[in-house]
């Protein structure tokens, strides 16, 4: 029996590790308004319906004085993985990032990430923040929580974060070296990781750190339409609404949603792992 899969939303409303501006917080609830806008229908490029119906909401997650953000983030991803759902979250900054691995590596131990992104997000620490959003890839990578980790559009590294992605064999692709038709050889499951600001600023200016000279929407959707692996999770992050004046960040936003809700819905099967297959036939 193959079903298609289980897709879940669900928001992080979560931005106590942005260095710079808050605001990314306040983003989920506008993303999935976005998402089920009725200026648009639900279709997806590939022909595949990604309607309201197509998806368990899981709601928001905020953040509270007292309450660990980052275990409130690990548990309630834990959950929809154990439910046999494929999350699509909704940031938030990308400090979330790293507590949605934390649950993801439980489960797929050889992940890939695709993580679309102006910066590598690979420092030690950030202003003495080790889970700054300016850092989660070097936690995921330190702990062993991907197989891969395939960078997208980067275009503020410096020599530190060379280093760093020396040290843990990232495959940094550096915006002046982007090629759309480059085969990333994204086999087995792939867990997508897109941070708005990979995309140019005139796609999507709603986002605290600005770097021109990025992604064009369409370059990025090429890029995931050719994903290999089947695609079990992702999320979309650093969305600022206090800085998206013309409401385009967030329909830029629901478009690559829909998009990898879409890729998720039409891609490959995903080959379970041995200790789940079963020998009998009911
Ligand atoms: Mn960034
Ligand atoms: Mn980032």
């Amino acid at each position: 029996m193959s079903a298609d899969p289980r897709l879940a939303l669900i928001g992080f409303r979560s931005d106590e590790s942005s260095s710079y501006l808050k605001g990314a917080a306040e983003a989920p609830p506008l993303i999935r308004q976005a998402v089920f806008h009725e200026s648009a229908n639900p279709w997806c490029e590939s022909g595949v319906e990604v309607g309201r119906s197509r998806f368990h909401d899981a709601g928001d997650f905020g953040e509270a004085p007292g309450r660990d953000t980052r275990a409130t983030i690990e548990a309630a991803t834990v959950a929809l993985l154990e439910a046999g759902y494929r999350p699509i979250a909704l940031g938030g900054d990308h400090a979330i990032t790293y507590p949605i691995l934390r649950a993801f590596a439980k489960r797929y131990p050889r992940l890939s990430i695709l993580h679309f992104d102006a910066h590598p997000d690979l420092y030690d620490e950030f202003e003495g923040n080790r889970y700054s959003h300016a850092c989660p890839f070097a936690r995921i990578m330190e702990k062993g929580l991907a197989g891969r980790l395939v960078q997208v559009g980067i275009r503020a590294a410096n020599p530190h974060q060379r280093a760093q992605a020396e040290r843990f064999g990232v495959e940094m692709i550096e915006m002046r070296d982007f090629r759309a038709d480059r085969d990333l050889k994204l086999e087995g499951p792939v867990y997508v990781s897109f941070d708005l600001d990979g995309l140019d600023p005139s796609f999507a200016p709603g986002v605290a750190h600005r770097e021109g000279g990025g992604l064009t929407t369409r370059q990025a959707l090429d890029v995931i339409h050719r994903v290999g692996g089947p695609i079990v999770g992702a999320d979309v992050v650093e969305f600022n609404p206090k800085l998206d004046a013309s409401g385009l960040t967030a329909f830029a936003a629901a478009k690559l949603v829909k998009e990898i809700a879409g890729r998720m819905l039409a891609g490959p099967a995903l080959t379970p792992p041995l200790s789940q297959r079963g020998g009998s036939k009911a």
